[in-house]
């Protein structure tokens, strides 16, 4: 039998932990905190694994769906849902690192997730190092003897510097290190870290998984024992997601690879243009990530006599949306937002700075958005 190519699998996820007897087309909702049991055998049921559910922050047809369809589409045997990419971020960390542990995480991640591993890790007496995680030299210095994660992103924010994963886990199995990737701005449709070696990737749903931003949501995927970790720390902490929101990430699959195929197509087209343009100072777009393409990020800096205000004030249907990954082209200004808590002295090593623009760009007419741009980058001189 043909195997189910990338664009074939978002839409037909085969996971059955749905008893439907309605035969409804989609999953239901399982809007439902709890589960009833009819006789002491049947709740039994629950304890001997016959009954898969009783209670819904221990699990819900909806939130383990969305983990099952996740972990299919990353090609790793097991995956669950958390209330946010921040939750799942730090599931999946308390499963390999413990009071007095240390980890390595590169130092251009994600402003949430930097700000979770600097202060608050911290706080639980997790210590963490900072490194150039291209400089793999660098990075193995830095490991001591509790050393137990490295930490990083496939495709980093804002640069879009693309991960070279094979010499993170190359480093981690000479030390025995577990591996983490974050996969958001990739998605499973351009890379699949788990299938190359890394233990556990992780993703804000909340940006292409989802795609239409309605929805707050995070999923871990990796081997099975560590996802039962995991889930366990899943609902111990509370960070478990709710029925509705799984429901709606998991129907953001089913498009999954139509957009990011656009979207990817689109931001090529504007990263070009933007090169070539005059009063760009710089575009920042990844040169390969995949066949399929090299994301729909693009960031670029303006010239430093450019007004900022100006230009966002010109973007007409183009909005600041301090997120990224919707159907619609937006912008974000990652000193006024996602790396706003940095201090000066950071922001400045990693080169953030005032002209500097994420663009996430949309399913829209490319010449539409370019024209957009072109037309607010005019507005700023
Ligand atoms: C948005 C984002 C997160 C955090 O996800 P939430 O769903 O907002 O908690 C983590 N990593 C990356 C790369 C992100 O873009």
């Amino acid at each position: 039998m043909r195997e189910k190519s990338f664009e074939t699998s978002v839409v037909h996820s085969e996971h059955k932990l749905d008893v439907n007897s309605f035969k409804s087309k989609r999953t239901p909702i399982y809007q439902t905190s709890v589960f009833s049991f009819s006789d002491l055998d049947e709740l039994e049921g629950y304890y001997s694994g016959e009954n898969a559910y009783l209670y819904s922050r221990m699990g819900n047809p909806n939130t383990d769906g969305l983990g099952h369809t996740i972990a299919q589409l990353e090609g790793a045997p097991a995956g669950v849902a958390a209330s946010s990419g921040m939750a799942a971020i730090l599931a999946g960390i308390l499963v390999v690192a413990k009071h007095g542990d240390h980890i390595i995480a590169s130092e251009d991640l994600y402003g949430g997730t930097f700000h979770l591993l600097e202060k608050e890790l911290k706080d639980f007496g997790i210590e963490v190092t900072f490194v150039a995680m291209e400089d793999i030299e660098s990075v193995e210095q830095a490991i001591q003897p509790r050393t137990k994660l490295l930490y990083s992103e496939s495709i980093t924010n804002p640069f879009l510097r693309v991960e070279n994963i094979g010499n993170m886990i190359e480093l981690a199995d000479k030390y025995e290190l577990t591996t983490m990737i974050d996969n958001t701005f990739a998605t499973p449709y351009l890379l699949t870290p788990f299938t190359e070696g890394v233990d556990l990737v992780v993703h804000s749903a909340t940006k292409y998984i989802g795609g239409h931003s309605d929805v707050t949501a995070g999923v871990l995927v990796g081997r099975e024992s560590l996802i039962q970790t995991a889930r366990s720390k899943i609902v111990s902490l509370g960070m478990n997601l709710s029925p509705f929101e799984a429901w709606l990430a998991e129907r953001g699959t089913k498009t999954l690879a139509l957009r990011m195929k656009k979207q990817s197509v689109n931001a090529e087209y504007v990263a070009e243009r933007l090169r070539n343009h005059a009063d760009v100072e710089q575009v920042y777009y990844p040169a390969f990530v995949s066949e399929k393409g090299n994301g729909a990020i693009v960031s670029i800096k303006l010239k430093d006599r450019s007004d900022m205000h100006k230009f966002f004030a010109a973007l007409d249907w183009i909005k600041i949306v301090p997120s990224l990954a919707g159907v619609e082209t937006s912008v974000s200004y990652p000193v006024a937002t996602s790396h706003r808590a940095l201090s000066e002295d950071q922001r400045k090593k990693l080169g953030i700075d005032d002209t500097l623009v994420r663009i996430s760009i949309g399913i829209e007419d490319e010449k539409d958005i370019l024209y957009q741009l072109e037309a607010a980058i005019d507005h700023s001189l």
